[in-house]
């Protein structure tokens, strides 16, 4: 009999462990889940797991609840979301798909539900629900499939929503609360059912049995519920961070883990900004005492943040500073105010009547100021339009924004108050609108211009621990920098696929040398990690980083379009995927021949112009169609001065003085412009790039009248020196969701190549000879810049190992050469190596990008073959 078949004594704890879309994405991930449950079970604590939507599948569905009108989005959508369910499926080995198919055809059966028409929010809430009722089908059928007999459990049965006193219709629908007790009984039953269960987060039962949604960071709130409901030795919160830090590790590489907080202290460091964990699962925990672990998916072993009752730290300190942005500031002015029974009470009705909560309040004889924060009201100007005029009848109301919020969070602020001069002194220069010090002692906190704060909370952070008040030297307290950890991470995120498949390749290079070994699973993490940035609308795959067949079915199950630069590309993808609609392929070629444009428009697909030229001399043929402007904005970036593709020196693009007059002339050609794009460059590893893109594109195309589609191109890099610091994604979709708020009416589109591809492409090759001239020492090999030209043509830098003496020391300098007669046919500089002798196999990292398909027959040589593990 299966070990987690056997039911545990009945006093045996429960642990509740919780993992995010990333973490419920792909069969790896899944691995691990089964692994921390088994751990647990093997502990004798029974298991219950808490679920998210895998990575983007709530901003798709929400997407279909937002615009239920627009037929073709939506259908666009529920393929994606049908394709990224079978991908995983696929992935996972498993055999029956009745359970995912269920409730794929639960969302046909809602998308042909009458009140989609309406949008209603019961309708919505049962569209968002989907999401975590699938991954948890999927991970009930694969933690079985392994042998861990696990009991898919509906979070409904257990949690109960409940309206709150003047809470907003969208609020009880989505982001509904439960109100949640020990309840002995309910954990008696289910311990009489097995050890194991999976739930979802983010859902719970309405009345008798509609669902509603608990709202952004329902499953962290979930888990809590039911670590709650179950008094739970311990809630586990597994992400992709290490914990909760003293700042915003974006803003702050120096920020520190935070070991132990209490709950208060948690709660306000999480209210205040910290993304790590919702504020609204603090509660439910803390009535009953139930501790929250927050851990690292990928670094298990760390000790992550804990969260207790008390932490026996009683000293004044603070904690941490956080930030929030998209603060709205209300100041209320009247002299008729001073001594006026009621007032306040007046002002705050109205604040109610609109369904807006208030946050921090400021108040003199004359004026009250008051602020709102974006996570808690759906701020929108028409709202704060009728508010404004409502208020009116009382005062004159003036609206500042946008502002950020900064706190400080620590036991005993006033008593800290003499050490906090030189941090006092930074706002000095700056225009504090309000200034608030928590009833609870717990934090104080400036309203400022959100334009300064990122530069702000560096410099505040620096002197808190200058002066002592955040005691970093507390290991009670304070673990590791966030810089430290990123640095071991680094090392880890080193220990790529290939050496764990060392044996496969080289079994492969045995066959054959040289030759490109794809590994798919890598090609699947790098796509799903973009996925999840909701905020991108539509993900292309630039095609020209490699074009291999079972690449470009992967990332077509993975939800991608694709961008082509030759017609050749595009009938070679039209082979490859006959079945994907022509208006899932860009086309933005540059100096290409009439023909091309012709054949695209003729076949349906979309087509960007670089230039006057086309508008100018073939006007007519692009008469009464939709067209993309690629525009130069007038500087490029990338890893290389040959990969960037902005400013005059580069021949992309339509510059910005010209602008007008390929307005005209599309204008005379009844030709539409209804999209705006730019790509200046590749290999770029600043997450802040593509919001200056953004911010550029959508403010020129306001300019214009139809715009509907901001494409910011690719570019997106991947680390490839030791030194190099990968691209932050969590950064680049916090700088493209803050740009989106303000520019809500254009879809957003991407075009990455390289980021997909470069990891999981290795080149293998043998060792031909060894040279030694004077000092200089050189390996051939029978892989040349004939098959991979970018160290000879960008001076990129792959890392280069020898696979048959990987854990041999390095003994020599080195220079990594091949057969072609060339002096820049080198592959390698300067590199450590271990001995290497006549046919042992070099490994060429990091090669799927630009490699094989860049390859050509110079010296009469084949290039490297390629093959898929
Ligand atoms: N889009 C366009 C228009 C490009 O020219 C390129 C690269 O040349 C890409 C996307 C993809 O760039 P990357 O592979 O750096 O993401």
């Amino acid at each position: 009999m299966n070990p987690s078949d056997t039911l545990l004594p009945h006093d045996a704890p429960w642990v509740v462990v919780k993992f995010g879309g990333t973490s419920v994405s792909t069969r790896p991930r899944w691995d691990n889940i089964a692994g921390i449950a088994a751990t647990h079970l093997a502990a004798g604590k029974r298991v219950l797991i808490v679920v998210s939507a895998l990575s983007g599948i709530t901003d798709q569905l929400k997407a279909i609840g937002e615009a239920p009108a627009d037929a073709a989005r939506c259908a666009d959508l529920r393929d994606t979301i049908v394709a990224r369910h079978h991908a995983l499926f696929g992935e996972m080995g498993l055999s029956r798909r009745n359970g995912v198919d269920a409730w794929m055809a639960k969302l046909d059966q809602l998308l042909a539900d009458p009140r989609r028409n309406t949008g209603e929010l019961a309708w919505q809430a049962e569209v968002l629900a989907l999401g975590e009722l699938t991954s948890s089908t999927l991970g009930a059928a694969y933690l079985n499939s392994l042998g861990l007999t696990t009991h898919w459990l509906d979070s409904r049965e257990c949690l109960r929503a409940e309206a709150l006193p003047n809470q907003a219709d969208w609020g009880k629908w989505l982001s509904a609360s439960v109100r949640v007790r020990h309840d002995p009984q309910t954990a008696a039953a289910l311990a009489a059912r097995g050890n194991v269960f999976i739930a979802q987060g983010f859902i719970a039962r309405s009345g008798e049995s509609a669902t509603a949604v608990l709202g952004r960071g329902g499953s962290d709130t979930s888990a809590a519920y039911f670590g709650a409901l179950l008094k739970a030795e311990a809630v586990e919160i597994w992400t992709d961070v290490p914990g909760m830090f003293s700042a915003n590790p974006r803003q702050v590489p120096d920020a520190r883990l935070l070991s132990r907080l209490d709950y208060a202290e948690a709660q306000e460091i999480a209210t205040t900004g910290a993304k790590v964990l919702h504020p609204r699962c603090i509660h439910p925990v803390r009535d009953e005492r139930v501790p929250i672990r927050i851990k690292d998916t990928n670094r298990p072993d760390l000790p992550g943040t804990e969260i207790v009752w008390n932490t026996q730290s009683s000293a004044p300190s603070v904690k941490a500073i956080s930030s929030r942005k998209g603060i709205t500031l209300v100041s209320m002015e009247s002299i008729s105010m001073w001594q006026q029974v009621g007032f306040l009470s007046d002002v705050f009705e109205v604040f109610k009547r609109h369904g807006l909560s208030v946050d921090l309040i400021g108040s003199a004889e004359t004026n009250v100021t008051v602020s709102l924060d974006p996570s808690d009201n759906l701020l929108d100007s028409d709202v704060l339009a009728r508010l404004c005029t409502d208020l009116e009848a009382f005062c004159r109301v003036k609206v500042i924004a946008p502002c950020a919020a900064i706190t400080l969070v620590g036991r005993g602020m006033r008593a800290m108050l003499h050490r906090l001069s030189a941090v006092l002194a930074e706002f000095g220069a700056l225009d504090v609108h309000l200034i608030s010090q928590s009833s609870n002692n717990l934090n104080l906190t400036f309203v400022i211009d959100e334009a300064v704060v990122d530069s702000l909370i560096p410099r505040l952070h620096a002197l808190l621990i200058r002066a002592e008040v955040m005691r970093i030297g507390d290991p009670e307290i304070f673990g590791p920098s966030w810089r430290e950890l990123a640095e071991d991470a680094a090392a880890v995120h080193r220990t790529s696929w290939w050496r764990r498949e060392r044996g496969k390749l080289l079994a492969l290079a045995a066959e054959s040398t040289p030759r490109y070994v794809y590994c798919l699973d890598q090609v699947r993490e790098q796509a799903r990690g973009l996925g999840a940035l909701g905020t991108v609308d539509r993900w292309h795959y630039a095609l020209k980083a490699n074009p291999h067949p079972d690449i470009l079915r992967s990332l077509h199950a993975e939800g991608f379009a694709f961008e082509c630069v030759s017609w050749n590309e595009i009938a070679a993808l039209r082979r490859v995927l006959p079945e994907l609609p022509a208006e899932r392929i860009l086309f933005t070629p540059n100096f290409a021949p009439r023909e091309e444009y012709r054949a695209a428009l003729a076949a349906g697909v979309r087509v960007t112009l670089d230039a006057l030229h086309p508008i100018a001399e073939w006007g007519e043929d692009f008469s009464g169609r939709d067209i993309f402007l690629r525009v130069d904005l007038g500087a490029g970036r990338g890893h290389h001065d040959k990969v960037k593709t902005g400013g005059a020196q580069s021949k992309f693009g339509v510059s910005l003085s010209e602008i007008a007059t390929f307005r005209n002339l599309a204008r005379e050609h009844g030709a539409r412009i209804v999209g705006l794009h730019a790509h200046l460059g590749s290999g770029i590893l600043d997450a802040q790039h593509w919001r200056s893109v953004y911010v550029q594109l959508a403010s020129l195309a306001e300019q214009f009248n139809r715009i509907e589609v901001l494409d910011l191109g690719g570019g997106l890099g991947v680390p490839s020196r030791p030194e190099d610091v990968p691209l932050d994604l969590a950064a680049l979709g916090a700088a493209l969701e803050e740009v989106k708020q303000a520019y809500p009416q254009f879809q957003l589109w991407m075009e990455p190549g390289r980021y997909l591809v470069a990891e999981a492409g290795v080149l293998l090759a043998k060792v031909t000879q060894t040279k030694r001239k004077g000092e200089v020492h050189y390996v051939g090999i029978d892989a040349g810049m004939n098959s991979l030209i970018r160290p000879a043509l960008y001076e990129s830098w792959h890392e280069i190992v020898n696979l048959d003496r990987l854990d041999a020391p390095p003994e020599e300098l080195v220079q990594i050469v091949g057969p072609i007669c060339e002096t820049g046919d080198v592959l390698g500089n300067n590199r450590r190596l271990p001995a290497c002798q006549e046919g042992d196999v070099i490994l060429v990292a990091e090669a799927g990008a630009y490699g094989a398909v860049m390859g050509s027959r110079y010296n009469m040589r084949e290039p490297a073959a390629e093959v898929c593990l």
